[in-house]
Formats: C-alpha cells, structure tokens, sequence
C-alpha cells in the first residue's frame, strides 16, 4: 500500500463529493493534500456515486442560457426555510446558496464536469427550475468526473483503502490516525483537516438511536456511512446538530432496488398502497414519503402512470436500468392494473376516477394535491415500491467556512463537509429540499477547500 508523506497540509478523509471537492479546491489554492479513502468500491458504493447528481443553484448561468432570469440565492434560501418550515441552519443556508454560482462554475471550468441544466420537473419545494446535473443523471458520472480532476493535480496524493480512525489536537495542527483493513497503521502529521466521511446512515444502532421512525425501512445509501466524522467529533467535545434529520424517499422499486425517480410524480404519477388508495399529497416531497410508504401494508405502495411519464423519467439512468431489467410491465386498463397490484379492481377504478375529477377540477384532492398535469392514458404501468433511508443530514455544527465549531466557537485547522457536517434540512425528514445533500457536500468542500488552500 503506498503512504503519505508523513507531513502535509491537509488530509481530507472520503472521497466522496465533498472530499474531492476540498481536495481540489485546496490543491488549486496550493495545498499539499493527502486524500484518505475507507473503501475499496467507493467508486460504486459512496453516496456521490449512488445519487442522481442533482445539485440547485439560484442564478446560475445554465438557467439564464434558457431564459430563466426570475431565480438567485435569495430566493433559493427561501425555498430551503419554506421547506424546513424556518428551522434549517440560516448561517449554513446563506453560505451554501451564495456559494452556488461560484461552486458551478468550479465544477464545470476547474473540475471539467459536464453540467446541464435539468429541465424534466420543478421538484417539491423549489419554485424554479434550477437543478444542475451530467447528462445521464448518474451520481457515477459525476464522482468520475471529480475523480479525475483529483488525479491531475500532483499535489492530491489519495490512498484506498485507508480509514481515518482518530484526530489528535497537537501545536499548530493535528496528528491523525488512520488504519487499512489489514490493521496497517498510519500517522499523519497536518495543519488541516477535512472530515468528509458522510453521515451515519449505514451505522444501525445510531439510526434507532437518532431517528427511530425509519429504521424499519431499506437503507439505500453507502455502506461506508458509519459516522466515523461524528464519532470522532464528539470525542474533540464538537457541537453536534440537527442528528434526527435524514433524507428518506418514497419510491424505491422492490424487488429490483432501484430508484424511480420522483420526476415521475411531478409529471402526474401518483401512488396507492396495496388496498389501491391513494395515502398522500405525492408533490410535497419525496423524502417525507419514505415513513408514509413504510406505514403501509407490508411498508409497500404503487407508482402507477402511463407513457407520457415515463418518458420523462427515461433520461435518468438509474431508470434506464429498471427498463432494461424488465421491471415496466404496460397493460392496458384498470382491470390489468388490478391484477399487477393484486386489489380489488372498484377499489383502482376509483382512485383513477377520482383522479381525473381532481385534474379537471370538477373535485377538490382530499389529500391536497393539485399538480395534476395531464389526466393518465393507457397503456399503465404500476411499480411496486418502498420507503428507504438515503441518508443522514445531521453531524458536526460548522461556520460558513466549514470550520467545526466547539462550544460556538471555531477548531483552528477542522473542517467538515457533505454529511459529515449538519445539512440545511432542519429536523426529520420533511424539511430536505432536493439538492440538499450535493449543495452541502460539494458547497461546505469547497469552501473548506478554499479557506485551507488561500483561494
Ligand atoms: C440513491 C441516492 C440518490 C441521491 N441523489 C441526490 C441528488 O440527486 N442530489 C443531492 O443533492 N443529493 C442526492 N443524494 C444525497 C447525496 O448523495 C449525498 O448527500 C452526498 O453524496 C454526500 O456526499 P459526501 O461526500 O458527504 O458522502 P459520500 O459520497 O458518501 O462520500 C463519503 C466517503 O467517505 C468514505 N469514508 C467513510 N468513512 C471514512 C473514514 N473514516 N476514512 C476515510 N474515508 C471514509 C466513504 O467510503 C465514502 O467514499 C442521493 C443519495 C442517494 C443514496
């Protein structure tokens, strides 16, 4: 296994989308940067590389290319306070929304990803569209492209696998600690420190413990999520926050395991659990939906819609995958979705009739929804689906630099980013706003990269 230099400016631990982003953005700043990664299929298996790479910025150039001039930071930051209903972090929030051209234009001219403006749905929560994504809508892509941008700069040196396991405090820096699966031990010694090992969404007992509601559902994040920044912050006495919030979603299909993304339901798919009902407003917001799907009969629901959605959803990857695994089946009336669902065909016929009342506006959604875009046309497809844990948006506190606090005040040379740090979703689940999780990780490493590096 290769080693570090035993001194360096700064190690950064995962190399995920915030701890490349520091990594970078250090190196750029001219930083010695010693880049540790726990996991051997991180390229498959971290966050970054499982997500759907959308990432919201207020102002963007993208959305002025196309006309889009009435969004900026400002309102962005209101979007994410409507959505947490005032209780996200509002120092976090104004340093992340006001990061967002910056950070985009780091990410397409620095970095050399290939962004685009996403233009298949305004998500719940957000009044514009604004979300800047790669073409195909793969987390992967996106982590590959960060990948290599890190491996052109010759001050970035990364090692894989090696964990980061402990942080001592010593004069003008710290020691780090860290361990490769083969119990090889390293030390580190290094002005700065980047935590950027996600949150604690693989870590069982700290889920039942932080967030009990979920903790019957799928996990569906990496599996290297074990809270090792937070660990490691507690014992520093780093102030910790926002620990029940969590991104969750609603629509994982089961037994396939892929996720069906929600641009679906914001082009008219609705769900309805085993029984054919309807149990919510669907365009409140995915990550809310996760607890009401596994609330259901056997926590299962379906996603039904017909083919005008569907080619919405086709640009994302992720959904190519369920076509080509043969998880769509088409049938051509309600009785044919009955029998996918397995319920009482009235029961389905209702619902769909009920539907096209509230599209047409003849009746009012009980449930509250009124995005109803086009009234549903066969061919259907129903797609059964549960509630899943994605991950965790609670950890160590940090000032608008990504500096982590103790006690208010800042720990000279510790930084955390992404879902090491806390997010800008308040509590719970309800208050993640689409974004939210690549806004923190590639927002807090690049401004933890910036203040390490000069620039
Ligand atoms: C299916 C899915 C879809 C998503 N889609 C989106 C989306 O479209 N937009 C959005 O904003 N968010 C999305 N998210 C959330 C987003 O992926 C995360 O918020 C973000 O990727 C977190 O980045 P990170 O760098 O903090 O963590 P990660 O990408 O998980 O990187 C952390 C890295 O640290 C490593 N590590 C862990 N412990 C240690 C240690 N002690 N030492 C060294 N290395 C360590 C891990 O192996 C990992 O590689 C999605 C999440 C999922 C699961």
């Amino acid at each position: 296994m290769a080693e570090f230099e035993r001194e360096t400016d700064v190690v950064i631990a995962g190399a995920g989308a915030a701890g490349l982003a520091a990594a970078i953005k250090a190196a750029d700043g001219g930083a010695t940067v010693a880049l540790l990664e726990a996991s051997s299929t991180f390229r498959q298996g971290s966050n970054t590389s499982m997500s759907t790479s959308m990432i919201p910025v207020g102002g963007s150039r993208w959305q002025e290319e196309i006309g889009i001039d009435g969004d900026s930071p400002d309102i962005l930051y209101q979007d994410i306070m409507t959505k947490t209903k005032g209780s996200a972090d509002p120092v976090l929030a104004r340093a992340l929304v006001d990061v967002g051209r910056d950070l985009s234009e780091f990410l397409a001219n620095d970095c050399e990803v290939p962004l685009e403006l996403l233009t298949d749905a305004v998500f719940p929560g957000h009044t514009h569209k604004r979300h800047l994504c790669v073409h195909d809508r793969a987390g992967r892509t996106l982590h590959r492209h960060l990948l290599e941008a890190a491996e052109k700069r010759s001050n970035i040196t990364m090692v894989v696998p090696l964990r980061l396991v402990d942080l001592i405090e010593i004069d003008d820096g710290w020691e780090v600690k860290a361990e490769s699966p083969d119990g090889t031990n390293q030390e580190i010694i290094t002005g700065s420190v980047v935590l950027a090992t996600n949150g604690f969404g693989a870590n069982a007992e700290r889920v039942a413990r932080h967030i009990p509601e979920v903790v019957d559902g799928l996990y569906f994040g990496g599996d290297h999520s074990l809270g090792d920044a937070l660990e490691i912050g507690e014992r520093l006495g780093a102030d910790v926050g926002f620990l029940d919030a969590y991104q969750g979603h609603g629509s994982v299909a089961t037994p396939h395991g892929v996720l069906i993304t929600w641009t679906a339901m914001m082009n008219g798919a609705f769900l309805v659990n085993a029984c054919g009902k309807r149990f919510g407003d669907e365009t409140t917001g995915y990550s809310e939906f996760a607890v009401k799907v596994i609330a259901q009969p056997e926590a299962q629901a379906w996603m039904i819609y017909d083919k005008a959605v569907h080619e919405k959803a086709l640009p994302f990857a992720d959904y190519q995958q369920m076509v080509e695994s043969g998880g769509i089946r088409w049938v051509e009336d309600v009785a044919g979705l009955a029998s996918l669902i397995g319920c009482d065909e009235a029961a389905i016929s209702a619902t769909l009739e009920g539907i096209a009342n509230f599209g047409s506006g003849t009746a009012v959604d009980p449930l509250g929804r009124t995005l109803w875009p086009h009234e549903l046309e066969s061919p259907f497809t129903a797609i059964k689906v549960t509630g899943a844990l994605f991950h965790t948006q609670g950890g160590l506190r940090v000032n608008e630099h990504a500096n982590v606090l103790r006690e208010g005040k800042s720990i000279p040379g510790l930084y955390a980013a992404g879902g090491a740090a806390t997010g800008i979703s308040g509590n719970g689940a309800s208050g993640y706003l689409s974004g939210n999780g690549l806004l923190g990780a590639l927002g807090l490493g690049y401004l933890a990269g910036k203040a390490i590096g000069h620039g």
